[in-house]
């Protein structure tokens, strides 16, 4: 059984050094236990925040321990009567290639709905986060303006894909031109704007969204959002999602105070995580389900290929190497 270990907690960015490699004894599962294949690993920008000892939503990954987060597998043996082998199952057992679950840790997924792979993406949790942030804290109405920051990632791309369903007119930042491309020939949002070649994001913002900014779904921070701050109308609501952009400062920044505009603007500012909405999971899932099979949403991933390069992959989400969703197959279903 091949392990990715957290080898020390990074300061700044991550490298190849953050992380070590092991090679256990595979555990033959128990009464109640299955053995699972590893085939897909999800890279995702919170485990940033799992590397240091620092109290937070998600207990710190421990130091020499198999670095977990969202995984797929299928079940190669069953002591468990609520499995078979062949069964294809998700869970939160991480960057090893094999591993011995408990029946209650891990959940069967349909095969038949969409690829494997949508479970950790636009069916699992980044579009549940897309889908329950938006919707439920920046109740986009129709006609409305709708800026999402982080636009061509995971959860972004759905953002402003469920923005267009509820009618409003989407604006989306990202970091290249080919993004910005995807944007706006694929996923027909309104405006796209590359914050990367910008001159000036203040003005290009102002110039895509001339009736200013309802609805703001903040996936990154920083400059970005300073910028769009200036913009919101009365009343605007602004979800924040994440803040990517300050996950590897080793000093905190600290940016225009908001506190004015959200006085002058009667504005909502609201943070949130998707496990708020854990009880909703099946009605999210189904209509994005729904949504998928009647083609008003789309999807794309960036699949890395390969165990090894699960550690570059993870490093290529703060490059920006990646459209969609980021994954790593590991092996064949
Ligand atoms: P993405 O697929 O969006 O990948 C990360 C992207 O962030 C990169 O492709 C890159 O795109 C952009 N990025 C990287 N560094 C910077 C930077 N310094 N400034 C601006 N953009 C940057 O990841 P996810 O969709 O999985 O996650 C998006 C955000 O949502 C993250 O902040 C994450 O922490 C958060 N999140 C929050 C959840 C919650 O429950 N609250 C759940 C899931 C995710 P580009 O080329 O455009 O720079």
């Amino acid at each position: 059984n091949k392990q990715i270990l957290l080898a020390k907690r990074p300061k700044g960015t991550p490298d190849k050094d953050t992380f070590k490699f092991a090679v256990k004894d595979i555990i033959k599962p128990r009464s109640g236990e299955v053995l699972i294949r590893t085939l897909y690993v999800s890279v995702d920008p919170y485990m940033r925040g799992r590397m240091i000892d620092a109290p937070s939503y998600v207990a710190p990954f421990e130091l020499n321990k198999v670095i977990d987060g969202g995984a797929i597998g299928e079940v190669v043996t069953s002591e468990s009567s609520h499995f078979s082998e062949g069964d294809i199952v998700i869970g939160g057992f991480g960057w090893q290639t094999y591993y011995t679950a408990k029946e209650d840790e891990v959940r069967k997924i349909d095969k038949d709905i969409a690829p494997i792979s949508t479970h950790l993406g636009i069916l699992g949790m980044t579009g549940l986060t897309a889908y329950f942030g938006l919707l439920e804290i920046g109740k986009p109405k129709e006609g409305e303006t709708v800026v999402v920051s982080g636009a061509a990632g995971a959860v972004g791309s759905v953002v402003g894909q469920i923005a267009k369903i509820k009618g409003a007119k989407v604006v989306g930042i990202a970091g290249t031109d080919e993004k910005i491309k995807y944007l706006k020939e694929e996923l027909h949002f309104d405006e796209a704007i590359n914050y990367k070649k910008t001159e000036d994001i203040k003005h290009d913002l102002a110039k895509a969204c001339p009736d200013g900014v309802d609805v703001y779904f903040d996936n990154v921070g920083g400059d970005i959002s300073d910028a769009v701050f200036t913009l919101l109308n009365k009343f605007a609501r602004v979800s924040v999602c994440g803040a990517i952009s300050s996950y590897n400062l080793e000093k905190q920044d600290v940016g225009p105070r908001v506190q004015t505009v959200l006085i002058k603007k009667s504005a909502l500012m609201q943070g949130f995580t998707v496990g708020d909405y854990s009880e909703r999971f099946n009605e999210g899932a189904t209509k994005l389900a729904q949504w998928l099979n009647e083609g008003k949403l789309s999807y794309e991933e960036t699949m890395k290929e390969g165990f090894e390069n699960i550690p570059d992959a993870f490093l290529d989400l703060f490059r920006g190497n990646n459209i969609g969703k980021l994954l790593v197959k590991v092996a064949e279903p």
